[in-house]
């Protein structure tokens, strides 16, 4: 019996995650990306509840889609979120 790889067994491959995901908020779009448990070694202040995000803990990562006046560029406004505290923003 030949034993031939199938090309169709690979994996897709997964979307790079620094693609982002646009959401609207009151205060605007915001391009929103999740961060899952281990991609961060530092620990951010959650704008939500003014709480620490533990290092390493799975979070929200968004900035503006447009930066605001007097911003060099959006990416530069990004901020922190525990996962709950951005979901509970309208
Ligand atoms: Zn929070």
């Amino acid at each position: 019996m030949a034993r031939r790889p199938s090309k169709h067994l690979r994996q897709p491959r997964p979307l790079p995650d620094s693609l982002g995901q646009a959401q609207s908020k009151v205060d605007g779009t915001w391009v929103v990306q999740a961060l899952s448990a281990g991609r961060t070694d530092k620990e951010y202040l959650c704008p939500g509840c003014n709480q620490r995000i533990a290092a390493g803990s799975p979070q929200i990562v968004a900035w503006p889609r447009t930066a605001h006046v007097g911003s060099s560029s959006p990416v530069a406004e990004r901020r922190h979120w525990h996962t709950p505290c951005w979901n509970r923003r309208r």
